[in-house]
């Protein structure tokens, strides 16, 4: 049968290669709703190629372009409209590729439609982890994982009889463009430099987040999240090749590894499609003559200290990565309007989390108002620049 999707994010780096996986499955996906931001001129085509049913847009008059251009589809604009895409129950799963804690609306909107989540967006899970797992649970639907190192740890799992199989996960990570940089290279790095990503192509915010290894401490607390997996047991290393995309150690000491190319396309294919086996897709395959070396290292957290930090908020609980989470937006999206400077971008969320005081309830209106105390205190800290 034809699995219904609705994707969020259509024009988005994660929304596009997604298409691509529609494109290759006509049979099995069908696009029943779509979203987009700011690219409106590259949505339109989409529409025209996709025809789904619904489009979700910011603003009115983005909404009136698509309509003029694209008459056979329903056209919403602003949060209501993200909102009705995701719970569009003509749909079974929502792809949630929208960046930022923006998603975590749109997640719990189509988890309480009882539609399935294919999650890329991880700051949902930072942020509301707790919420979104327990709308999941009383729904009855389920969050695939979209992240490469995710769906590689989903694919270890699979024979592993219960959650005492599992020792530790260990969580991949290429070390970004900046691996092997001093401390003093830090200070000079250009906006160019750190969106220059070695082995990945990415949406901005995450590039950046690969640059200050904050993307792989957003990732700790992910894998806390889905897997279950206390924060002792979540190891990161840094296998620069990106080719094995995470393993999993069980107590009796084996390690499974997943690999395959850096190709986001297989990890949505199979948070998509994965229950379907594997469907043939010609995706450039692995190389083993080009393969020369696999590597690991331990991460420098002197260097990076976004991941001690990503620790410490996860094991905090509470509003703690929310709060991590939205000051870490505000200075990234500082960084990449040329207001900081790379090294201030962990410093201003450091001061962040340490100047928070966490709420007393953790409802969703706790952590909305911890995310706002957060960009707020980050952009009084960049406005200063006293660091
Ligand atoms: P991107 O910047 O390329 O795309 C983001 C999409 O979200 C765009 O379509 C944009 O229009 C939309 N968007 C942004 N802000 C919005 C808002 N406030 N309201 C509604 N829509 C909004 O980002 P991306 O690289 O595709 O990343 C998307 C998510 O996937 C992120 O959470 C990222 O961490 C995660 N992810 C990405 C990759 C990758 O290879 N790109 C890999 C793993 C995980
Ligand atoms: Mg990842």
């Amino acid at each position: 049968m034809t699995r219904k999707v609705t994707i969020l994010g259509a024009t988005g780096s994660i929304g596009q290669q997604a298409l691509d996986v529609a494109r290759a499955h006509p049979e099995e996906l069908q696009v029943v709703a779509m979203s987009a931001h700011t690219r409106i001129e590259q949505l339109i085509p989409l529409v025209q190629e996709f025809r789904p049913r619904f489009v979700a847009v910011h603003t009115v008059e983005q909404a009136r372009v698509v309509r003029a251009q694209c008459p056979f589809v329903e056209v919403g604009f602003g949060e209501e409209a993200l909102q009705d895409a995701a719970s569009l129950t003509e749909s079974s799963m929502l792809l949630n590729a929208l960046v930022g804690a923006a998603g975590i609306r749109s997640t719990l909107a189509a988890l309480q439609a009882g539609i399935d989540v294919a999650l890329a967006n991880k700051e949902t899970l930072v942020a509301a982890g707790d919420l979104v797992l327990d709308a999941a649970r009383v729904a009855k639907v389920k969050i695939l994982p979209v992240d490469s190192e995710h769906s590689a740890i989903t694919q270890c799992l699979q024979d592993a009889h219960s959650p005492t199989d599992v020792e530790k996960l260990l969580l991949t990570a290429s070390g970004g463009p900046f691996r092997t940089a001093s401390k003093a290279d830090l200070l000079r790095v250009t906006v160019q430099d750190a969106l220059a990503h070695p082995t990945w192509t990415m949406g901005a915010k995450i590039s950046i987040d690969s640059a200050t290894l904050m993307n792989k401490g957003l990732e700790v607390i992910e894998a806390h999240f889905l897997f279950d997996v206390p924060y002792s047991d979540i190891e990161i290393l840094i296998h620069p090749q990106s080719i094995i995309h995470s393993m999993v150690q069980f107590r009796d000491g084996a390690v499974l590894a997943q690999l395959g190319s850096p190709d986001m396309r297989i990890p949505i294919q199979y948070a998509l499609l994965g229950d379907q086996g594997r469907l043939a897709a010609n995706w450039k395959r692995l190389n083993w003559s080009e393969v020369s070396q696999l590597t690991f290292e331990l991460p420098d957290i002197e260097k990076f200290p976004a991941i001690s930090l990503a620790y410490e908020c996860g094991i905090a609980q509470k509003t703690y990565p929310a709060v991590m989470n939205a000051a870490n937006e505000t200075a990234v999206y500082a960084f990449l309007a040329g207001h900081i400077h790379f090294l201030e971008i962990v410093e201003i969320v450091r001061r962040v989390v340490e100047a928070h005081q966490a709420e007393v309830g953790m409802g969703l209106d706790e952590i909305f108002a911890a995310d706002r105390w957060a960009r707020e205190t980050a952009q009084s800290l960049i406005a200063k620049r006293g660091l």
